[in-house]
């Protein structure tokens, strides 16, 4: 049965299709796929005692569903130490959006915590008009934007589609560790893939999904950020 939550329905409400990254990742989380803990600040004062609870260094990124790209236009700040930076930041990120998108619709700005530097992996689903929801994998960065190094498989994934995946992709050896880079764990990445794959089959109103980018580590891995759009007037 679909998970029922409150964010799809306000989405919903309000006309919209795209889910904002603290509605995505709560979606995913509520799955039981590991997300940067993610909070939405409507103020400045808000950012800085968030930040505080979450404990630094904090990530801010511009809240809006308008906004796809949200680094190409001053919308992510990293790394930031102290609260007089998170002040800064918040201010930042909010003028840069208003000069470039005055009429984006801003929910505010989300605060999460910076998450140590792993291997960067992305895990994306689209619908084939003739196959259905359809998992993609790739490595994060210029592999796969420039290099278009990814592997493909038609949702449900068996344990052996999600093996085959990871291990089709050119840049597999990464994964592996190189240069003194951290060894990912290749079962959990597998076993992600297929909590992605069932989360996609529970869940038909999902059009897309992009987990871009996920950090893989030697212990685990989780999402930094995420984007849910759903299905049109459903
Ligand atoms: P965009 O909308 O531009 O894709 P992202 O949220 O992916 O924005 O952020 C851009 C980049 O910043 C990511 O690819 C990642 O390298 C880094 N980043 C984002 N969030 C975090 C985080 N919580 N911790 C560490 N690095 C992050
Ligand atoms: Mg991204």
């Amino acid at each position: 049965m679909a998970i029922k939550l409150p964010i799809v329905d306000k989405a919903r409400s309000e006309g919209r299709v795209v889910l904002t990254e603290v509605e995505s990742k709560e979606f995913l989380k509520s799955a039981g796929i590991d997300v940067v803990d993610t909070r939405l600040a409507t103020s400045k004062e808000e950012a800085i005692s968030i930040s505080q609870q979450l404990g630094f260094p904090v990530v801010l990124k511009i809240a809006s569903p308008d906004i796809v790209h949200k680094s190409d236009d001053g919308g992510v700040k990293l790394g930031l130490e102290t609260a007089n930076q998170v002040g800064e930041a918040y201010d930042q990120i909010l003028g840069a959006i208003r000069q470039k998108h005055p009429k984006a619709r801003v929910q505010g700005v989300a605060v999460q915590k910076m998450a140590r530097p792993g291997v960067e992996v992305i895990i994306g689903m689209s619908k084939d008009a003739q196959f259905g929801p359809v998992l993609m994998f790739g490595l994060g960065g210029i592999l796969v934007e420039v290099l278009k190094d990814v592997s493909f498989r038609i949702v449900p994934l068996s344990r052996r589609d999600a093996a085959e995946m990871l291990r089709e992709i050119k840049g597999y050896p990464l994964l592996e560790g190189y240069r003194g880079q951290e060894a990912v764990d290749i079962s959990h990445l597998e076993e992600l893939l297929i909590k992605v794959s069932d989360f996609v089959e529970k869940n038909p109103e999902i059009r897309e999904l992009d987990l871009n980018p996920v950090f893989a580590y030697s212990d685990g891995a989780i999402a930094v950020d995420a984007r849910v759009i759903l299905e049109e007037g459903k």
